[in-house]
């Protein structure tokens, strides 16, 4: 599987779509997903193209990882969630929809379903 610089992620990358930008920098984006499975679904892209965790360069998941880290503590402060899941997605049959790195951080609720 090859990556397609046409995808969703690289378009919001470029500037050429809008996000709702939570944080920036040399690393990656960070935006509120436009489709929230919970309050406070919040999504890491790196920058460096890549399609998924398969083909990604592991210098730049060393230098992303850190920064997932210190979202999810950021969104569990900010939203006082119970728990939070992390979650990353390889090719369609395992769920992925945009195919450009991502990282979801997703706040967990007690007691409140997923896209409730
Ligand atoms: P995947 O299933 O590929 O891991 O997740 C893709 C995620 O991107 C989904 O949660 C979906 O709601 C979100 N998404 C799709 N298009 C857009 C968009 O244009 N902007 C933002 N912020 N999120 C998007």
């Amino acid at each position: 599987m090859t990556y397609d610089p046409t995808n969703i992620f690289a378009k919001i990358l470029n500037g050429d779509l809008p996000c709702h930008k939570v944080h920036e920098d040399d690393i990656a984006l960070v935006m509120m997903d436009i489709f929230p499975q919970s309050k406070g679904h919040t999504l890491v892209v790196p920058k460096a193209a890549s399609r998924n965790l398969l083909d990604a360069n592991p210098a730049d998941l060393s230098a992303v990882m850190p920064l997932v880290q210190r979202v999810a503590q950021a969104v569990k402060a900010a939203t006082r969630a119970d728990g939070l899941r992390v979650m990353q997605f390889n090719e369609a049959p395992a769920g992925q929809t945009v195919f450009h790195l991502h990282f979801h951080i997703i706040p967990i609720y007690e007691g409140v379903a997923l896209g409730a």
